[in-house]
This record gives C-alpha cells, sequence and structure tokens, in this order.
C-alpha cells in the first residue's frame, strides 16, 4: 500500500496536466491543485496498512449486501479518489460478469488489471463522457471522427487511440484512466467500441483542469469546498499507444453498452449514498439555522423542515434498497439493485432544488451577505459584525456567521453552482436515470394491477 507521501511522489511521473494556461509540473506543490493532493494523501495515510501483503480497503470487491453498505461510511471518509476508484473496479467486475461470450482474454485482463492495481494502491478515474460533438448523429457520421475516442490504428501488439473523454472528475490526481465506451455502438462503429486503461502519464495523454476551488486564501470561509475539491479535466488522447493487456474491448459494438451500464450503476450509487449524506446536513443546518433566528417554532419553518426530513428519509430508504435488493454475478461481485438505485438517484437529484431552496428561505439573505472570518477579526468592525449577526443572549454572532458561511458555501457559492450543474448531469443525466428505471421496473405488473382495479382483466368474474 501507499502512504500519503508516497502517492504524493508518484504524481512527479512526466504526466501533462494543464491549468488555466499552464503547464503543472508540480501538482502537489501548486496554491490550488495542492489541496486536492493534500486531500488525497490524507486519504491513503488514513488507511494505511504497513503489512507487506496488505490492500487496501477501498479496492475490495464487494460480495454482499452487507458488504456494499459497510463501504459506504469508508468511502465518505476516504474521499472522491478512492471513490472513483472503487467504482471503477466495480465497474470491470460487473460488465465482467455480463459479458458472457465474449474473448475469454478480455475478462483475464480486467482480473489481472484490477489485481495489479489493488496491489500496487493506484486511483483509477472513470473517462466515459466522449467530446460527443454533433448530439443528433451517431460517431462515425460525425464530421469530426475524433468526436467519440476511437482506434486509429491497430499494431501487432496494441492499438492507438484518439479522442478525448470530458469532464472527468479527479482525472489528474489518479494513475490510470479507465477508458470505456460512453454508449451502446451498432455494425460500423467496431472503431468507437474501445474499452481499455490508460495510465495517466501516457505518451500522448494531455489533461485539462478546471475547479470550482474558492479562489480565496481563509478557508474558514469557505468550509467545505476550501479543501475538499476535485478538478474536472478534459482528458484527451492524441494518439495514445495501448498495449493488448490493458485493451478490455476493441470491436465487439455488442458489448459496448455493458460497460456504460455497468459504471452507470456504481456512479449512481456512489451518487445516491452522496445525497443521503448531504440531505442530513441540509436538515442539520435548516434546523440550526432556524433555531439561531428564532424561527424554529414557526409553523411554516417546521413545515418546510418537515418535508426536508420526509426528503432525506424517502432517499435513505432507496438506497438502503438498492443495498438490500443487491443481486451477485457469476465471479460472486455483488452489484446495487438496478431499480431503486436509478429511481433513488433519479429523485434525490431531481428534488435537490427544492429542498435547497426550503434552506435558503428558511436562512434569509445573510447566507451570501456574512462578514468574513477575517472582518470578525478587525478591530475596527469585528464586535460590531459579531454584535448584528448575534439573534439575543444565547446566540453568538460568530455562531450564527459560521452557519450562513457554510450554507453559502455548501449551496450558493462556486461549489453550490457546480453542485447545481453536476446534480442533474453527472452519472449519465437525468434522463440516462428516467430511461434506466423504466427498464427495470415491472410495467406490465403495473398493468396487469390498472386492468384488475377497472374490471378488464381476462379472468376477471366481473
Ligand atoms: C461535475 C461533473 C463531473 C463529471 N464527472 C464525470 C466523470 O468522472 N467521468 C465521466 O465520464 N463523465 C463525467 N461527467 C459527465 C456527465 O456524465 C455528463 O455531463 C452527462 O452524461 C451529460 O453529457 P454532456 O455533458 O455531454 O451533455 P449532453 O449529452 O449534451 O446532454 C445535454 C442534454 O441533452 C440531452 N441529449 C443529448 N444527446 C441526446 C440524444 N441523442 N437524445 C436525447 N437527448 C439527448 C441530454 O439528455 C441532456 O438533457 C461529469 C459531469 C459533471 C458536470
Amino acid at each position: 500500500m501507499l502512504t500519503g507521501d508516497q502517492y504524493k511522489d508518484s504524481l512527479q511521473d512526466g504526466r501533462q496536466t494543464f491549468f488555466e494556461g499552464e503547464k503543472i509540473d508540480d501538482l502537489a506543490g501548486h496554491p490550488l491543485l495542492g489541496q486536492t493532493v493534500a486531500t488525497t494523501a490524507a486519504g491513503y495515510d488514513r488507511f494505511y496498512d504497513p503489512a507487506p501483503d496488505a490492500t487496501s480497503p477501498l479496492m475490495t470487491v464487494p460480495s454482499s449486501a452487507d458488504d456494499l453498505r459497510e463501504m459506504i461510511p469508508l468511502l465518505h471518509e476516504a474521499g472522491m479518489m478512492a471513490h472513483v476508484t472503487y467504482t471503477s473496479i466495480q465497474t470491470l467486475k460487473t460488465a465482467a460478469g455480463r459479458m458472457n461470450d465474449v474473448k475469454p482474454d478480455y475478462i483475464e485482463r480486467m482480473d489481472a488489471f484490477i489485481a495489479e492495481a489493488q496491489v500496487n494502491d493506484v486511483r483509477i478515474t472513470q473517462c466515459i463522457t466522449d467530446a460527443k460533438g454533433d448530439r443528433s448523429l451517431p460517431p462515425a457520421k460525425q464530421d469530426d471522427l475524433d468526436s467519440y475516442v476511437r482506434v486509429v490504428d491497430r499494431q501487432r501488439d496494441g492499438v492507438v487511440i484518439r479522442g478525448a473523454k470530458l469532464h472527468i472528475t479527479g482525472a489528474s490526481f489518479g494513475h490510470e484512466l479507465l477508458t470505456i465506451p460512453t454508449k451502446a455502438m451498432k455494425a460500423g462503429e467496431e472503431d468507437w467500441s474501445i474499452g481499455c486503461a490508460v495510465p495517466v502519464n501516457a505518451e500522448g495523454v494531455r489533461i485539462i483542469n478546471t475547479t470550482y476551488a474558492p479562489r480565496h486564501a481563509d478557508t474558514r470561509s469557505f468550509p467545505v469546498s476550501g479543501t475538499h475539491h476535485y478538478p474536472e479535466g478534459f482528458v484527451i488522447f492524441d494518439d495514445v499507444f495501448v498495449p493488448h493487456e490493458r485493451v478490455f474491448l476493441d470491436g465487439e459494438t455488442a458489448f459496448a453498452a455493458v460497460f456504460a451500464h455497468s459504471l452507470g450503476l456504481w456512479e449512481r450509487l456512489g451518487g445516491l449514498s452522496a445525497f443521503v449524506e448531504e440531505a442530513d446536513q441540509l436538515v442539520g443546518l435548516a434546523q440550526l439555522v432556524a433555531e439561531a433566528n428564532g424561527t424554529a417554532g414557526i409553523a411554516h419553518v417546521k413545515e418546510k423542515i418537515s418535508e426536508m426530513i420526509i426528503h432525506a428519509t424517502l432517499i435513505r430508504a432507496t438506497l438502503e434498497a438498492a443495498i438490500e435488493n443487491c443481486s451477485v454475478g457469476p465471479e460472486g461481485a455483488a452489484f446495487p439493485n438496478e431499480l431503486f438505485t436509478n429511481a433513488g438517484k433519479f429523485h434525490a437529484a431531481a428534488n435537490y432544488n427544492h429542498i435547497v431552496r426550503h434552506l435558503h428561505d428558511i436562512a434569509g439573505g445573510a447566507v451570501l451577505t456574512t462578514p468574513s472570518p477575517a472582518d470578525f477579526e478587525n478591530e475596527q468592525v469585528g464586535e460590531l459584525a459579531r454584535k448584528y449577526m448575534s439573534t439575543g443572549p444565547d446566540i453568538d454572532g460568530e455562531y450564527r456567521a459560521r452557519l450562513m458561511h457554510t450554507i453559502r458555501d455548501l449551496t450558493a457559492d462556486s461549489y453550490g453552482g457546480w453542485k447545481f450543474v453536476t446534480n442533474i448531469q453527472a452519472g449519465g443525466g437525468l434522463y440516462a436515470q428516467r430511461i434506466v428505471t423504466r427498464r427495470h421496473y415491472d410495467l406490465d405488473a403495473a398493468k396487469l394491477k390498472a386492468l384488475q382495479i377497472a374490471g378488464l382483466a381476462e379472468n376477471d368474474d366481473h
């Protein structure tokens, strides 16, 4: 296993990573991106086991509902890079279990890749979303054939790929890019049916980072996003050679969607579990800020918080149902229930804005205008800021200010804006979650119930 320092050193591997017009040669030392390295390194140290044959608990393959359940708090604790790595490993395991009749080599290569990743304790990011060009056209009909990542050359010992995967969370901070098709492919789209693992420092890989991290030296003003931020990356494959042993699909169009569906499932489980955690935080903030404002006993405020509680409880129930109703694949790897995962993730994402609206409504305008922690320390205005942020003898002004800063950081600033878009788009977008939910719902059973209640069922005696 790697220590945090070894992880930091491992990033000095010649990777070509860019931020705001500059190539970054020292990620760990960068004033903004270095915070992501530090958080990820802390996650390594937290789970480090010095035993020579130890492997990270974050990289295990669950085989039961209990295993799935136990991983959730560990992944929240370990942070985003551990989450995307776990999701990548489970994606490969779930996909392998669904790839009957494909070349056995592929399954062996996936297993070997997972085993190597576990031994080396690397971090893997999920590269699925292509640039996609004109959304109404398939890959082979695009003006630019590189709009979807494709094979441009097949050589004796491997393939050469070209294209770009966009919005990849943490791409510059991991070691491996799990690169898989973003959608189902048809005959004639063999070159775009490519699944493989590419090291971040492979020749021809370039990553352009963006981040919602606040450009602010004082993390007290940004208690959530000030340290915990994971830049997304445009990952560009500019004619990158991938040896055969790292190719998991090449040309078998019928299996292209298996990867996307498997990743979607795991990504949405992770998304749902994050929503569940955060829903409780939002309820807690609403209650605390109502108490601090003196409005906790007012009827409409209580109603809004009750609605938030119902939302938090219902999405927790879908997470639990997704885990409890898991299935186990042919190799013994457990995967969550598709129906509950997708319905829960959709509901959590689609109703997030409504829940945050209640929080903003309850909290008031100070969410945006509360003076900064530095203002509270200023000799001329600090005490006045404290006085006017206070709402009574029991509510210290600075305490109330910290609640407001947390609400702003979570929901109304750079990170909050990022979340509004991410909630709708991540995990394949709401559209994809709707489709998968519908596919796994028993519509025939529902129709039968409708026919029965209408007295129209075949064997109905009415
Ligand atoms: C913060 C963030 C992190 C992300 N992290 C990752 C990651 O780690 N890895 C990764 O691979 N991806 C990641 N994504 C990408 C995410 O999965 C996509 O944004 C999402 O799938 C939508 O794709 P798009 O952005 O290209 O939008 P589009 O595909 O352009 O979608 C925009 C709208 O158009 C609709 N649409 C587009 N094409 C069609 C069509 N043919 N038929 C019907 N409707 C259509 C969509 O349903 C949607 O409503 C991330 C996204 C965000 C915002």
